[in-house]
């Protein structure tokens, strides 16, 4: 039995609380064992495990978590899932409904008239359940079952040989209930095959553990939290807590809800698995059982953990404060792409027609509706809207549709709307389906929130007849740097700085050189590169022809902080450092330009930068 092994304040908030819950209620001894299947009389009383399992893997147990038993009717909303995707729900549907007995598990609720049992969480309606899993034969089926149930815990489950055999000699009423459904059309065979796989499917074995990680696995839309493996279409996750919330404890349902508030199983094996959409699961075991067939114990628990941390279903947290963690304009923050003095210009003029909104959150219908609303409000002053996804977990059907909505109502405004970093696949599904086609060509999708700035600014200049900046320039002359130098220092100045070529991809300068000499650039583009752990690389800049780098020359002893790379091929003119001193001794003129060149350009990146933090800071 557990004790509290640990001196009470050295464990965490958490498992202290699990741990005084479990023993609190170890002293809970009424409830009786099931002798029904006589294997599962045999069980040991004082059996109690409690186990926690968040969505993102985190688990708690306490007691007996690692006990096994069999999952019994644990095992109905699973296979009905296994079901729904075999037969596909109009057949299921066609099968057994969805509507709660209120009777106890093994009552014979049949719709007058059609035979279809009431729901697939009473005995009928889980025997006519289990005839529609699909298989070739009765091995292939329980494969199908096993497999299933064995993602939904994570690792594989085996049938209790003893308990199975136990139940399937002694289970008249269930055998009934079979023929009764075959008298109706219901089950369409022999009866007797079915009834295996349900008393098979019910004598897989478990323990609290496997069940809070089936729970898990149901709260997480489907996925196992810790294999990270699809149990389950996430699709189906719906239907299934659907009929545990109204038939999953039988004739205590309503009771259930109104006190618990989980939708949830048990079995008379002794477990409980209650889930919190989107929160966490519970397993809970413990033998001994109500006159209804739930763990005494295990109600006990759930009732407990709900009121003590706040579980029930319809009290759900508050969405996220705001879905737009940001929103800047072009005039505020701009792409990495360094820009010549008529570009920034013109970007200044006309920055606040495009703006970013950079979401955060699951979207759905009630976190993107004010998204909505902002944008739409925006309709007159802006030509460019970009939505930034990196902070998006998670997008619904819903949410596909109205974010659609939204790029038709933008682009039948003649806004163009970017999307950045959108994992697209998992997504958007059908989110191209609803643009309408004439807006298609309104909707760019950006792998990175820096290139999508830097197509707004394109779109921007090009609306306003900028057209790019010129590629090459012919010689030495004609780099701003050197605008209004005197002929004989251009003439000094092309023979002290040598041109340097570069292929494409080619590293100009590597992080850890020393910084020995100015770079002036006269044609082609190269970008300045940090690289983050692990394998990641982010631009610091995008330069072109006219531009200058390498000015952490003039740092004594620098160093170079990061990479520049050649974008296409480059040609630069490499002025040494031992140069720009001996100007400085000797044509005291042409330093203080170069100078100057120099120290402009690092003013516009620290302008850059400073507006880049006040919109972080925001
Ligand atoms: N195998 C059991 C039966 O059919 C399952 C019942 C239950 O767990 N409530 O009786």
């Amino acid at each position: 039995m557990t004790s509290l092994s640990h001196p009470a304040g050295a464990l965490a908030p958490i498992p202290l609380y699990l741990e005084q819950l479990h023993q609190r209620l170890a002293t809970e001894l009424s409830g009786r064992l099931p002798d029904y299947i006589p294997e599962l009389a045999k069980a040991d009383p004082a059996w109690f495990g409690i186990v926690l399992a968040t969505v993102d893997g985190q688990v708690y147990e306490v007691g007996d978590s690692r006990q096994p038993f069999t999952i019994q009717s644990i095992s109905k909303p699973l296979v009905y899932g296994v079901a729904l995707e075999d037969a596909g729900p109009e057949r299921v549907h066609a099968t057994v409904g969805v509507e709660p007995s209120g009777e106890a598990f093994n009552s014979i609720s049949l719709e007058p008239g059609s035979g279809r049992p009431l729901n697939p969480m009473i005995n009928a309606g889980a025997i006519a359940t289990a005839a529609l899993v699909g298989g070739a034969d009765a091995a292939a089926r329980l494969a199908r079952v096993t497999a299933a149930l064995s993602a939904y815990a994570g690792r594989p489950l085996e049938i209790d040989d003893a308990v199975f055999h136990s139940e399937r000699s002694t289970g008249h009423r269930n055998r009934a209930i079979g023929h009764l459904l075959r008298s109706f059309g219901i089950l369409g065979a022999d009866p007797e095959p079915t009834l295996d796989l349900y008393f098979q499917q019910c004598s897989l074995r478990v323990d609290a553990h496997a069940l809070a990680l089936m729970a898990a696995t149901l709260a997480n839309g489907g996925i196992n939290p810790l294999t990270s493996a699809r149990a389950v279409h996430g699709d189906l996750v719906g239907p299934i807590l659907s009929v545990m919330t109204t038939c999953g404890v039988y004739d205590f349902t309503g009771a259930w809800v109104y006190r618990v508030g989980l939708p949830a199983k048990s079995g008379v094996g002794g477990g409980i698995m209650a889930v919190l959409p989107g929160q966490l699961g519970i397993g809970v075991f413990s033998p001994l059982l109500d006159e209804r067939g739930n763990s005494v114990r295990g109600v006990k628990v759930c009732e407990a953990l709900s009121r003590d941390l706040g579980l029930h279903f319809l009290r759900p947290p508050r969405l996220v404060a705001s879905t737009v963690r940001s929103r800047y304009t072009l005039a505020q923050m701009r792409s990495k792409r360094q820009r010549s003095a008529p570009e920034l210009q013109l970007l200044q003029q006309h920055g606040h027609t495009a703006a970013v909104f950079e979401l955060q959150g699951d979207l759905r219908f009630a976190t993107l509706e004010p998204v909505l609303r902002e944008v739409q409000a925006t309709a007159g002053t802006l030509a460019l809207v970009l939505l930034d996804f990196k902070r998006v977990t998670g997008i619904d059907a819903a949410a596909t549709r109205l974010l659609a909505a939204l790029v038709n109502h933008c682009a039948g405004q003649g806004q163009q709307v970017v999307l950045s970093r959108v994992r697209r696949h998992e997504l958007l599904a059908d989110f191209h389906a609803e643009v309408q086609p004439q807006h298609h060509g309104a909707v760019v999708f950006q792998p990175q929130l820096d290139l999508g700035l830097e197509w707004c600014e394109r779109q921007l200049l090009q609306r306003h007849a900028l057209g790019p900046p010129a590629a090459a320039l012919d010689t030495l002359a004609q780099h701003p740097l050197c605008a209004g130098a005197s002929a004989a220092d251009l003439a000094w100045l092309a023979q002290q700085a040598p041109l340097g070529h570069w292929e494409p991809g080619a590293l100009v300068l590597e992080r850890g050189d020393p910084a020995d000499c100015l770079y002036l650039l006269l044609r082609g583009e190269v970008s300045v590169v940090i690289h983050l752990p692990p394998g990641g690389a982010r631009r610091l800049a995008t330069l072109s022809a006219g531009m200058v780098f390498g000015e952490a020359a003039l740092l004594e002893g620098g160093q170079r902080s990061a990479d520049v790379r050649a974008d296409t091929p480059v040609v630069c003119a490499v002025l040494p450092l031992a140069a720009l001193r001996q100007a400085e001794a000797e044509r005291p003129a042409l330093a203080l330009q170069l100078l100057k060149g120099l120290l402009r350009s690092a003013a516009q990146t620290t302008a850059r930068l400073t507006a880049e933090i006040a919109v972080l800071e925001a």
